[in-house]
């Protein structure tokens, strides 16, 4: 008998209830009970297998802990994948470099072609909203965001300072604000100086 892998046995469950919003503690049960049932073994951490699927596309997070399946996002989702042709253009046109930090191939690094908005905020696949990043930039790619909510956060933290008169976290947000400047860090987000 083939054994049932943990990832299959969570998809079972989706696939029986598409386009339907699921709780974990519902899912989980069930995985949980089946899999000793087949197994006669533990199904360790089921909750990571399903943040897993979500990460690979196949389910929807709707909520904190609420996922679904929906066959058709999933088709359309792989729709926006970007052809091997438009690859190659994204390349060419960014030099076969990362965005990032200008590296290439020559410098023993990997290249990936990334969606700029990600395909699961709606981002298309399409040559504008490609770029080339190294392997390395890629996987930062999200962590390097929180630059720009901090900076964001700041920027409103100073509005309100000011609109309060009040001088010490003026010059406190003045002070963090420039230090983006001085490492040219999200120029592309203005604030008021
Ligand atoms: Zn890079």
């Amino acid at each position: 008998m083939n054994k049932v892998t943990q990832s299959e046995l969570l998809m079972k469950y989706f696939m029986e209830h598409p386009n339907q919003d699921i709780k974990h503690p519902e899912v989980v049960d069930w995985v949980t009970e089946e899999y000793k049932k087949l197994t006669g073994e533990v199904f360790r951490d089921p909750d990571r297998g399903i943040r897993k699927l979500a990460q690979q596309g196949i389910l929807q997070k709707i909520r904190k802990g609420v996922y679904r399946y929906d066959p058709a996002h999933v088709i359309t989702r792989e729709l926006e994948d970007f052809t091997l042709a438009q690859k190659k253009q994204i390349l060419e046109r960014d030099g076969y470099k990362c965005v990032i930090c200008g590296r290439g191939r020559e410098h023993g690094v990997e290249l990936q072609v990334d969606h700029i908005k990600p395909k699961d905020f709606g981002g298309k696949a399409t040559i504008e909203n490609g770029q080339t990043l190294c392997a390395q930039h890629n996987f930062l790619k999200k962590n390097y965001k929180q630059t720009e909510t901090g900076k964001k956060m700041f920027i409103r933290l100073l509005g309100l300072a000011r609109e309060l008169k009040d001088a010490k976290i003026i010059a406190f947000c003045e002070d963090i604000l420039a230090v983006y400047e001085k490492h040219d860090i999200n120029g592309h987000i203005e604030w008021d100086k």
